[in-house]
């Protein structure tokens, strides 16, 4: 197991910017506006485990379809999924819509 150190930001982190650059108002998590949060793995900063985070070796990719609001949420599955298996992509799911970007994913390994 790889131990990763500050890695860029993964398909999760980067719906959740993508997605806070839509927002109109400030999302709240549970716990209030209060608590200072680590940016890569959303804990308190006196329980950051980013230094402990390992690179799980896997030849399965991960296509994440998330609710509008899931990616911005401070902790979710997806979120450790993407932190640990480096070939994950993330997408807001629609009901009736496809990113085109996750048609190609999707696509690719036909
Ligand atoms: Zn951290």
């Amino acid at each position: 197991m790889h131990v990763m150190s500050q890695a860029p930001p993964h398909a999760v982190s980067r719906l959740r910017s993508t997605r806070l650059a839509r927002s109109v108002k400030p999302f709240l998590a549970r716990g209030g506006p209060k608590g200072e949060r680590c940016a890569g793995c959303r804990l308190v900063p006196s329980h950051c485990i980013c230094a402990l985070r390992p690179n799980v070796p896997t030849r399965a990719g991960m296509c994440l379809l998330m609710a509008d609001i899931e990616p911005l949420k401070p902790s979710n599955t997806g979120w450790l999924i993407a932190d640990v298996v480096a070939d994950t992509f993330a997408f807001g799911w629609a009901r009736t819509e496809v990113a085109p970007e996750q048609r190609s994913v999707l696509l690719q390994n036909k």
